[in-house]
């Protein structure tokens, strides 16, 4: 149902997925297994997010096999270091009742601990180990992925960073580009913020489709990954209903200047939370 991406590694990612952050651990088996029924093939998870164990339920619950859903989760920041990252790895396929992951990320970079080289050596021994099938990153900036590349020969298969209409960050994206990274977009509906402009309200118009799955589309055509999250299923059915539609040029170089350089996160290059 939904498109395919190439990763470095010969692998390859479902471009739409859909994401568990702020999920309650009690109802993410529920919500889980609904959207592997509706369609969805990816699962974006995190240990910080307190509910790999409802992931992995959701996922079994679904019956669907093992090998037809693409499983993501996330190293935390006080994991990070070679041995730290190794056991908390573990300890998330523990909670997840799987053998391994299909992509496993740093979470955040946290570059005044300077730890995330070293994070990044553990991944790589995971992936030989086959722990994890693929290894990336999240909320990395430029000089932190040619400091991986540099020291490690070895290439994210995806940095997963903020993108929306309002923070658009053309040139991570071409830097992502140029190295065979994809990116994939976190909070990919910007808080609702850009639902009622103009170039969102006239796709809204010609598509008939809502500003949710227009947005969702322009990521789509900007050639990155997505996963919005919702726990509704109408929700849920809504943001998985993006392939019988296409932006035209002129709106995708509309929406392009709704970048305000605007971000509803944290800022990566300050954020070190453990
Ligand atoms: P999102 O952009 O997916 O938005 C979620 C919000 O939008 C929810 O309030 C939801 O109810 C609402 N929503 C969903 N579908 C809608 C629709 N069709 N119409 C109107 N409203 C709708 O935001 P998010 O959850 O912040 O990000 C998505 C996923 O990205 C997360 O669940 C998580 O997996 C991941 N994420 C990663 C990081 C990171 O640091 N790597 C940070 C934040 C989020």
């Amino acid at each position: 149902m939904t498109q395919m991406l190439p990763l470095n590694d010969g692998r390859h990612i479902p471009q739409l997925g859909f994401g568990l952050w702020q999920v309650p651990a009690a109802t993410t088996a529920e919500t889980t297994a609904t959207a592997l029924n509706l369609g969805y093939r990816l699962v974006d998870g995190a240990a910080i997010y307190g509910n790999e164990a409802g992931q992995g339920e959701g996922i079994r619950r679904s019956g669907l096999p093992r090998e037809q859903v693409f499983v993501t989760t996330k190293v935390w920041n006080s994991e990070q270091g070679f041995d730290k990252t190794l056991r908390a790895a573990e300890a998330s396929l523990k909670r997840l009742g799987l053998t391994h992951v299909d992509l496993l990320l740093i979470h955040w970079p946290c570059p005044r601990k300077d730890l995330y080289l070293d994070t990044w050596r553990a991944l790589i021994r995971l992936r030989e180990e086959g722990r994890a099938t693929s290894i990336g990153v999240s909320n990395f900036q430029e000089p932190q992925l040619t400091r991986l590349i540099g020291e490690t020969g070895v290439t994210p298969v995806l940095n997963q960073v903020e993108i929306n209409p309002r923070l658009q960050q053309p040139a991570l994206r071409a830097f992502h580009a140029k190295h065979g990274i994809v990116t994939q977009s976190w909070t990919p509906l910007g808080q609702g913020k850009s639902f009622e402009t103009a170039p969102v309200q006239a796709a809204v118009r010609r598509t008939g489709k809502s500003p949710a799955q227009v947005i969702l589309r322009w990521h789509l055509q900007i050639g990155a990954a997505v996963i919005p999250r919702s726990t509704r299923e109408a929700g849920l059915r809504e943001n998985l209903n993006l392939f019988d539609f296409a932006l035209t040029e002129a709106e995708m170089a509309a929406i392009a200047t709704l970048d305000e350089g605007q971000r509803c996160g944290p800022d990566p290059a300050r954020f070190e939370m453990d």
